[in-house]
């Protein structure tokens, strides 16, 4: 098993003064040599403290250089970086911390007050706290990295080796902890580069959070793997980050988002004369993209890219070039270069082109398994294939489309029901701001689908029209039997709708 190397020792020692991170909220600037000695000093202290190979290092912070010094410190002494969502709540991040079984947890200062907490739980007990601050303050961290330390020979890691655990957005229920490997990084490098070559002169705008694995590795890790530069701010601002797009002169060439922040981008008054062309990648993804954003952004020769991810494949799936999005709406394209797919029936065996069937993913950026959760494992992880839960379909030149998630499909009168058929009709209709349609339990269909609906302000939607706008387009069985309107859907923190909670809450005594 090949063995891996640390890419910031590796650029330290060919471009020391290469800048490796911008961190736009502080002004700050790191280097390769620079972030080499931090990432030293913090790796000398962990070992100080007792950590080592395998042990969990838990990280809570908003977009900035401590993800990448505790992501790098760790795993230069061999432990395993585990990063938060800084959007849940105490006791979600306590079962995060509980079931990864960190050592440590170390927290920006905006977030001291919630470790604190954290770490006075009983189920907590033992978890240690370092409290950072990034905006140059003097906490603990820094007087830590300020301090002199020898130098520490990098962990000799190989590729079967985990460096971090990253939780699934638990959509679907409990976030999962996916392993990943030394060696999943490394072919989620090579997935993105045949994509879009990722060089030493690449500078990317980090949009996405840190804390979930498409920003974290299909973004800023593979820029720090090829050399290049990576700029990362505290928070999402539109006006800015379309300031820095639309700038030939910023130098920002890569960038990635959600299909919200380019929305949100777009209003933004500069969006009008902004031309992209001296971009090399501009990626979407994440989430369902609608097609308006991207022709959008392809009026004004933006470099588009949509893309298909998921935590356990580290995360990059599929990805389809503007010029196909345009030709075949609503696909995520095709599978990326080390990634082998497969649409399966519940039979188990592979179902005709064109028709739906669950996603299987093979490939060496694949999970292994779930971290902890045996049961959970076994029942995702089959002959060397891993399920997806995403139900999808390939047409006749292989476009990849993913048609809704297995567990939110439901069975009336015998006919399976994708209930985002039935919300993308609703989300067309004026007057209805959000949709969100569930299976629930009924007397003589089994199932049957039940609509939440958040109306725009002076709406007059009701029940009956909303239902007889179903019926004008959709077949009988995928009707809606019943409407409840509601102020806001129930969302995770990664902002996907909860549909599990609506089940709950609207089944069976209401059905
Ligand atoms: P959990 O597994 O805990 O229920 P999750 O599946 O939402 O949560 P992630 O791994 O963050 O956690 O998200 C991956 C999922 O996001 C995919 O399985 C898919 O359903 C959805 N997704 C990602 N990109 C796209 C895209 N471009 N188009 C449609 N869906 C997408
Ligand atoms: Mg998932």
């Amino acid at each position: 098993v090949p063995l891996y190397r640390d890419p910031v020792r590796f650029h330290a020692e060919r471009r020391p003064q290469k800048i490796a991170i911008r961190d736009l909220s502080s002004g700050r600037a790191f280097s390769y040599a620079g972030l080499d000695q931090r990432v030293d000093r913090l790796a000398a202290h962990l070992r100080q403290v007792g950590l080592g190979p395998g042990d969990r290092v838990a990280v809570l912070s908003q977009n900035g250089p401590l993800v990448f010094e505790v992501q790098f410190g760790a795993n230069r002494i061999g432990a395993v970086m585990v990063p938060l969502n800084m959007r849940l709540a105490v006791p979600e991040l306590a079962y995060i911390l509980a079931d990864s079984g960190a050592a440590l947890l170390i927290a920006d200062a905006p977030f001291a007050e919630t470790a604190r907490q954290l770490a006075s739980l009983p189920q907590l007990v033992g978890l240690r706290l370092l409290i950072a601050d990034q905006t140059g303050g003097a906490e603990a961290y820094d007087r830590i990295l300020a301090a002199e330390a020898e130098r520490v020979a990098p962990y000799p890691a190989t590729h079967d080796d985990p460096c971090m655990i990253i939780y699934t957005s638990g959509t679907t229920g409990r976030p999962k902890g996916a392993v990943i490997t030394f060696g999943i990084m490394i072919w989620q490098y090579v997935n993105t580069t045949a994509i879009c070559a990722v060089t030493h002169r690449t500078v990317e705008l980090i949009l996405l959070p840190l804390f979930h694995i498409g920003g974290l590795n299909a973004n800023a890790n593979n820029t720090l793997r090829a050399g290049g530069t990576i700029l990362l701010s505290r928070v999402f601002d539109p006006a800015a980050a379309l300031a820095l797009l639309a700038d030939p002169e910023s130098g920002v060439n890569n960038v990635t988002g959600v299909p919200a922040q380019y929305q949100f981008m777009s209003y933004e008054p500069g969006f009008a004369e902004a031309d992209f062309s001296h971009l090399d990648y501009a990626g979407i993804g994440g989430a369902p993209t609608p097609v308006p954003v991207i022709v959008q952004y392809a009026e004004r020769n933006a470099p588009i890219f949509e893309g298909l991810g998921m935590t356990e494949a580290g995360p990059a799936i599929a990805s389809i070039d503007v010029e196909n999005v345009l030709r075949k709406r609503g696909s995520v394209g095709k599978p990326v270069i080390c990634v082998d797919l497969r649409i399966v029936g519940p039979d188990g065996r592979d179902v005709p082109t064109g028709a739906v069937g669950e996603m299987w993913l093979r490939g060496p950026n694949l999970i292994r398994s779930y971290w902890n959760n045996p049961p959970g494992s076994e029942n995702a992880f089959v002959d060397g294939w891993f399920r997806s839960g995403d139900m999808a379909r390939l047409d006749d030149e292989g476009f990849l489309f993913i048609v809704d998630r297995l567990k939110d499909m439901y069975i009336s009168g015998g006919e399976n029901v994708y209930p985002a058929e039935v919300e993308r009709v609703l989300q067309q209709v004026e007057g209805i701001r959000e949709v969100a349609v569930f299976g629930v339990p009924h007397p003589r269909w089994g199932e049957t689908g039940h609509a939440a609906v958040v109306l725009a302000p002076g709406s007059t939607l009701d029940e009956d029209r909303i239902i007889a706008i179903c019926r004008e387009a959709l077949a009988r069985y995928k009707l809606p039997s019943g409407v409840t309107f509601l102020e806001a859907l129930p969302r995770n923190a990664t902002g996907k709708i909860q549909k599990n909670v609506l089940r709950e809450r609207f089944s069976p005594a209401e059905a």
